[in-house]
């Protein structure tokens, strides 16, 4: 069951316990934020707030983000993250400095690969705001196992996110804690790099075919294998 939570004037979440979506809101359309599970029923709960037509924007092709992605006529996902979802027919390419207006909210998007290969952000500069995925999280864990993703280039994304961190006031991530500060960019940054360099401590994960490595902020789902990727 969702919850729905207004964060801002015009700005909503839609939350299920594990993963949430944005929802911008304007007259005559709307920009939604990622589509939750396949079987969350978030069009119904977009559907309750609002029924301007919604183009949807996706931060990424996990399957809690882009799930629900077919309840949507209007998909846009970067395409390092096509092969991550079922049905490409339609999709709509994502990059690096596409912008998409909304009411008086302008949306840049933001390349931050290795969370995964197509992962972006959503900057609205002028309102210091950052949606940042899953990138960016306050406790964790964040899922860092599996071929398609890499260490390495999330490493470089968190560092190019630091570099404009005083850009922003507020970030909004998909899981736990939201929404949070800018400076958990840094500290995202800094508990990557102690797993980067094995200096982080873990455990074995229940249910999952990964270790959990828990830094000072943040944890990670990861293996030694990626670890090096
Ligand atoms: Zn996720």
């Amino acid at each position: 069951m969702l919850q729905t939570r207004q964060l801002m004037d015009n700005l909503y979440c839609f939350e299920d316990g594990h993963v949430r979506q944005f929802l911008i809101t304007a007259p005559d359309k709307a920009l939604l934020l990622d589509a939750g599970y396949a079987d969350s029923h978030l069009r119904e709960a977009v559907q309750a707030v609002t029924d301007a037509p919604v183009q949807l924007l996706l931060t990424h092709g996990d399957p809690d983000h882009a799930g629900g992605m077919a309840d949507f006529p209007e998909v846009w996902l970067h395409q390092a993250d096509w092969p991550l979802v079922k049905n490409q027919a339609g999709l709509h390419p994502l990059q690096e400095g596409d912008l998409f207006a909304c009411g008086d909210y302008l949306l840049e998007v933001i390349e931050v690969p290795g969370h995964t290969h197509g992962s972006v952000a959503f900057a609205d500069r002028e309102k210091r705001l950052l949606f940042v995925g899953d990138t960016v999280q306050k406790g964790g864990p964040i899922y860092q196992f599996g071929t398609h993703r890499s260490l390495r280039e999330y490493l470089r994304s968190l560092y190019k996110l630091q570099g404009m961190a005083n850009q922003f006031d507020t970030l909004f991530p998909c899981h736990y804690d939201c929404p949070i500060g800018p400076e958990y960019i840094e500290h995202t940054l800094q508990d990557a790099l102690s797993l980067w360099g094995n200096q982080l401590p873990s455990t074995d994960t229940p249910d999952k075919p990964c270790r959990t490595y828990q830094g000072r902020w943040t944890a990670f789902y990861c293996t030694e294998e990626d670890r090096q990727r």
